[in-house]
């Protein structure tokens, strides 16, 4: 049988071939780096002997799932539940019979949104899990896509609506196609933003950076700055929940706000 190889390092899951893929473009590219052991491949089913995935919440209707031991670049994904249907923002590679389970017991999904390439995971094999739904990448990141499938849908332009007011916002900076999600109903109504490292929160948790490359610290221009600020103006949000373990709890949009200021004035 085929097996989808999956990048021990990035965690990307490739189409089936009868040969392991030789190299990973997701970790040959600038933003990431290849295993200092070299390029080195695992499966699902090897993935599923030796790890297992963990729930949190964050809040009512948002959990986190991560996995453990650390895989990958230590991604998390989160569940966000409401009325119309549940949406997985971003994905991790694992995924198992007893998360399959829990999602279910959460009412299952409707789709997947996925932030930027590093999160894309083995999103085409959570989607066929849950009964082959959409898996939304914006298209300028197409290229970064190692397991294509006709459950993703390329989406353009610059807002995505799904519903219950739920809104996919590219910002770019990161990658051309990075966005963000905005759940209006998260923090008790103040609203909420889903970043991944769109938008990544600082260790003192009151700011937030945005970087070409976090593992090799390569900074954005201005401009790419200033496109994040405009693709966000005029949007209220308390809280934002950020790929790995920061969160900013309350005041977030002044946090953003002057966060972004810094940069400008960094930039003169
Ligand atoms: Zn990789
Ligand atoms: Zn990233």
């Amino acid at each position: 049988m085929q097996q989808h190889a999956i990048c021990v390092t990035c965690g990307a899951q490739f189409a089936a071939t009868g040969a392991t893929p030789g190299h990973c473009p997701v970790c040959e590219d600038e933003r990431q780096y290849v295993n200092w052991d070299g390029q080195a491949w695992t499966t699902s089913e090897s993935l599923k002997k030796e790890h297992h995935n963990t729930f949190q919440e964050a809040e009512p209707h948002l959990t986190s799932i991560r996995t453990e031991p650390r895989f990958g670049i230590g991604q998390k994904c989160f569940v966000l539940q409401t009325s119309s249907g549940n949406v997985l923002w971003d994905c991790i590679s694992l995924l198992d019979e007893a998360t399959a389970d829990r999602i279910q017991q959460f009412g299952g999904l409707r789709a997947i949104v996925i932030s930027h390439p590093h999160f894309y995971a083995s999103m085409v094999e959570w989607s066929h899990a849950f009964g082959d739904i959409p898996v939304y990448i914006h298209a300028q990141d197409r290229q970064w896509v190692m397991r294509p499938d006709a459950v993703i849908s390329f989406w353009e332009g610059e807002t995505l609506t799904l519903w219950d007011g739920l809104e996919v916002i590219k910002t770019g900076g990161h990658f051309p196609g990075s966005c963000v999600l905005y759940w209006p109903e998260g923090a008790n109504g103040k609203g909420a933003l889903l970043t991944g490292d769109t938008i990544h929160v600082n260790m003192d948790r009151r700011s937030v950076s945005f970087m070409h490359s976090f593992p090799n610290l390569i900074p954005l221009r201005k401009p790419q700055v200033e496109g994040i600020r405009d693709a966000l103006a005029g949007l209220a949000f308390e809280r934002i929940y950020a790929a790995f373990d920061t969160h900013i709890a309350s005041g977030a949009r002044t946090a953003f706000d002057k966060s972004v200021k810094r940069y400008l004035r960094i930039y003169g």
